[in-house]
């Protein structure tokens, strides 16, 4: 069942390691099939040498196993709340990686501050509020889903398809798994930007004409980026 999808978020977690996004178990890439409504994500805490495309565990929207051998990714009831929130969402992804992470410790939003951002995220990338006791001792990764959804209130997800869970770490989505682990990479690249460019100057400033020129060079309505 899913062979293709499953195949696909095989690949997009391998490629966490690729891009150095991950190390141990840490991480976690999903992707959907919306005609059927099912999603495939990878199995818990199984490492990613030994993991195999069989391995991906098929859900429901609502977190009921379809198909597979193994438990699904302890996040997926973060994954399923973005794909019920937000139906152009096609690939969820989780990471630790180093730099994102530091800013969700940190309980910052990345302002937009360069053009690799603005080519990728519209506005800041922003950092979620605390969890409360509830929402932590509660059905703990649905909430960690509701605060995200919460946090983009009056925003374009797939505008900004990235997010810092506030003392946990970044999550990025796309159109599909591979687009989703794309913007998690340059996430992680803009986080450490970021960091280096308020350690140099804490008062630098950004040139808003430059953010609506580069995000509205590749993602707006008279986009000219790349080839036809
Ligand atoms: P899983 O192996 O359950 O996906 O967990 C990885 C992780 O990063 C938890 O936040």
């Amino acid at each position: 069942m899913l062979e293709k999808l499953k195949e696909e978020v095989y690949k997009a977690n391998m490629n966490l390691v690729k891009h150095g996004l991950v190390i141990f178990t840490w991480g976690n890439v999903s992707g959907i099939d919306r005609e059927k409504g099912l999603v495939v994500i990878k199995p818990s805490g199984v490492d990613y040498d030994v993991m195999k495309p069989e391995d991906m565990v098929v859900v429901d929207l609502q977190g009921n196993v379809v198909e597979g051998n193994l438990k699904p990714s302890s996040d997926t009831p973060t994954h399923l709340a973005i794909y019920r929130a937000w139906p152009e969402v096609g690939g969820v992804v989780h990471t630790h990686s180093t730099f994102a992470t530091g800013w969700s410790q940190a309980g910052l939003d990345i302002p937009n501050i360069g053009t690799t951002h603005a080519d990728y995220f519209h506005e800041a990338i922003p950092c979620t509020a605390d969890m409360t006791e509830e929402e932590v001792k509660g059905a703990y990764e649905l909430e960690t889903g509701n605060v995200i959804i919460k946090r983009f209130e009056g925003m374009n997800p797939m505008h900004t398809p990235g997010v810092l869970v506030k003392n946990h770490g970044p999550f990025a989505w796309g159109k599909d798994p591979h687009d989703a682990v794309h913007n998690a990479v340059v996430m992680e690249q803009v986080a450490k930007m970021a960091s280096i460019a308020f350690a140099a100057n804490p008062n630098l400033t950004m040139n808003p004409l430059l953010v609506e020129k580069h995000f509205n060079r590749k993602h707006g309505p008279n986009a000219y980026y790349g080839q036809k």
